[in-house]
């Protein structure tokens, strides 16, 4: 898929508000630091349309994107940092789960990991969220330039051995660098499939 056009459509912080619209969407979550806002506008070939973060939890708002003028892309707010309060964390867990749980044409989750850590129960705790609500995700590495190539695998690796402990398969995943542009084109391809299929139903 080449990218056209990408427009910002809205900024909100309720699933009510969100476009009122039947595009198919997909949304981009991960721990806060991960590297969505650069995957994202890696992915959209545009140098800042999210904004890199300058203060992790400032922005918890629900970005919606306009790609192509066919599909949505969502930049959900990063989870896990150490320094809001509980209350701002269970009101920030609330309004995510609403996004998952009411926003039907919400068609796959990409869950940002970063390549370079181990396994962190906050992801897992996540992607256990998901499945139990049926609700479908792609995993994507991030930051890959940052590893030696054995160092990647081995992480790669290791992350799909942990996954396989709670999962029966592991799910599609890409492996991905907003430095050199790797995965950008599986990623695209993959959404372009779908929204193929989405389409023809
Ligand atoms: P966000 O908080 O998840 O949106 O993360 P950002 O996109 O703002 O990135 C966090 C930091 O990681 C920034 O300093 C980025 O420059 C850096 N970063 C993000 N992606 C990559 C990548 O693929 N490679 C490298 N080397 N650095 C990255």
């Amino acid at each position: 898929m080449k990218i056209k056009t990408a427009e910002f459509v809205i900024s909100n912080s309720e699933v009510a508000r969100c476009p009122n619209s039947s595009l198919p969407e997909y949304a981009f979550i991960g721990r806060s630091n991960v590297g969505k806002s650069s995957l994202i506008n890696m992915i959209t070939s545009r140098k800042s349309l999210a904004k890199t973060s300058g203060r992790p939890g400032k922005t918890q708002l629900i970005n919606h994107f306009l790609i192509n003028g066919d599909w949505h892309l969502v930049d959900l707010p990063g989870y896990g940092y150490a320094r809001v309060s509980k209350s701002i964390k269970k009101t920030f867990q609330k309004f995510i789960t609403a996004y998952f749980e009411q926003r039907e044409q919400m068609i796959c989750a990409f869950v940002l990991i970063d390549s370079r850590h181990e396994p962190q129960p906050i992801d897992m705790e996540f992607m256990q969220y998901l499945g139990e609500h049926g609700i479908p995700f792609c995993i994507i590495f991030t930051k890959a330039d940052k590893l030696k190539p054995n160092a990647l695998d081995r992480n790669v690796e290791n992350y799909k051995a942990k996954m396989l402990e709670t999962w029966t398969e592991m799910p599609e995943y890409f492996v991905t660098s907003s430095e050199n542009g790797l995965g950008q084109e599986e990623v695209l391809n993959y959404i372009d499939n779908i929204n193929t299929q989405f389409l023809r139903n």
